[in-house]
C-alpha cells in the first residue's frame, strides 16, 4: 500500500474540510483532504439552500459541495477518495491508515463531521431532500403553509418545532414518550404555540407518499402499548432524534463529551494534542450550519498553518 506524505492532512470533504484545504492550499502547503465515504457531507442531503450567504436565489446543496471542493483543488489541494480506518496520534508525523493509501502528515485537522440519526424505515432512503428532513433551520421554508411533523423529544426536536411553526401552518411533535427530555423552557414555548400540537406515545412506522412525483403524504403512527395505528396527513417530516458525531476513530487519542464530541481549547480549532485540529460538526453541536462549519474550517486552517510555521 503506498504510503502518501503532506505537510498537513484534512480528514472529511464537507464545508468545513474543503474550506480548510482552500486555505491551506493557498498558504502553499499542499493540503491532502481524505473525503471519507460520503464527500460532500450532510448537504449531499439537502436540496434547496437559501441560507449560504452569496447567492440571491436557492441553490443546491451537492452543487454548493463540488464549487468548494473544486475552487480548494484549483488552488493545489489535492483530494483523495478514500476512508480512514485508523489513526496513530502518539506523535509526528501523524499517521493515518485509509482504505487504499497510508497518510503520514505533520499535522492533521479532524472534520469528519456528524451523521443525523435516522428511523431506520425503508422509505427514509426514498424521501430523504423530498419532504423528509433532518435540519429546520435548511429545509423549514419550503414548507410554507403546509402541515408537517417533528419525531423526538429532546432539544433538537423542540427547536425543529419552534423553527418550523414560523413556516408551516400546523406542527405535529411526535413522541415516543410522554414527557420531553428537551430543557424546559424550550417544552413552555412549544405547549405554548398555537401552531403545535403533541402526539404522545406514538412510533412511526410508515412514511406514505408518491413516487411520481416523490412526495410525502402522511406517516403511519403506532401507539406504543396499545399498539393501535393511525395514519397523520403531513407534506414534511423531520427526523429530530440527534446526531452521531463521527468520533470513533479519535476516541483513544482525544477528549470527548459525552455525546460523544469532540472537545478541543476554547476559542480555538487547537485539541489537547499538539498538531491535531477540529472543526465543524465533529465539535460543534450547537450550531451545525454549512456556513459555521466552513468558519471553522478557516480558523483550522489558520491554527495549523500557524502551528507549521512554529514546529
Ligand atoms: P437527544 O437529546 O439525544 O434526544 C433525542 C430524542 O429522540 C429523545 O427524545 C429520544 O427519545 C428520541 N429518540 C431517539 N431515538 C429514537 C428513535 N429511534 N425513535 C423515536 N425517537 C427516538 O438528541 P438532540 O435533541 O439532538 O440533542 C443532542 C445533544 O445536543 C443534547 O445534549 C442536547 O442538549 C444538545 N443540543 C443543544 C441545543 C442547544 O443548546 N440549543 C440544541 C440542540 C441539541 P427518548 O427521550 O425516549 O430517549
Amino acid at each position: 500500500m503506498t504510503t502518501v506524505q503532506s505537510k498537513v492532512l484534512i480528514i472529511g470533504g464537507g464545508p468545513a474540510g474543503y474550506t480548510a484545504a482552500l486555505y491551506l492550499a493557498r498558504a502553499g502547503r499542499n493540503p491532502i483532504l481524505v473525503t471519507g465515504p460520503e464527500p460532500g457531507g450532510q448537504l449531499t442531503w439537502t436540496t434547496d439552500v437559501e441560507n449560504y450567504p452569496g447567492f440571491q436565489d436557492p441553490i443546491q446543496g451537492p452543487w454548493l459541495m463540488e464549487q468548494m471542493e473544486r475552487q480548494a483543488r484549483n488552488y493545489g489541494a489535492m483530494m483523495k477518495e478514500d476512508t480512514i480506518v485508523s489513526v496513530d496520534f502518539s506523535g509526528s508525523p501523524f499517521l493515518c491508515q485509509g482504505e487504499n493509501a497510508s497518510y503520514q502528515s505533520n499535522a492533521v485537522i479532524i472534520a469528519t463531521g456528524a451523521s443525523a440519526k435516522w428511523l431506520g424505515l425503508q422509505e427514509e432512503a426514498i424521501f430523504r431532500g423530498y419532504g423528509l428532513s433532518s435540519c429546520a433551520v435548511c429545509d423549514g421554508r419550503l414548507f410554507q403553509g403546509k402541515e408537517v411533523a417533528v419525531i423526538g423529544g429532546g432539544n433538537s426536536a423542540a427547536e425543529e418545532a419552534l423553527h418550523l411553526a414560523h413556516h408551516a401552518s400546523r406542527v405535529t411533535l411526535i413522541h415516543r414518550r410522554d414527557q420531553m427530555r428537551a430543557e424546559k423552557i424550550l417544552q413552555e414555548r412549544l405547549f405554548n404555540h398555537p401552531k403545535i400540537r403533541f402526539i404522545w406515545n406514538h412510533v412511526v412506522t410508515e412514511i406514505i407518499g408518491t413516487a411520481h412525483p416523490k412526495a410525502i403524504t402522511g406517516l403511519r403512527l403506532q401507539e406504543t402499548e396499545t399498539k393501535t395505528s393511525q395514519v397523520l396527513p403531513v407534506q414534511g417530516v423531520f427526523v429530530a432524534i440527534g446526531h452521531l458525531p463521527n468520533t470513533e476513530l479519535f476516541k483513544r487519542w482525544l477528549e470527548r463529551d459525552n455525546d460523544g464530541y469532540l472537545l478541543g481549547v476554547p476559542d480555538s480549532s487547537a485539541t489537547s494534542r499538539p498538531g491535531i485540529f477540529i472543526a465543524g460538526d465533529v465539535k460543534d453541536k450547537r450550531y451545525r450550519q454549512a456556513v459555521t462549519a466552513a468558519g471553522q474550517g478557516c480558523m483550522a486552517a489558520l491554527d495549523a498553518e500557524r502551528y507549521l510555521e512554529l514546529s
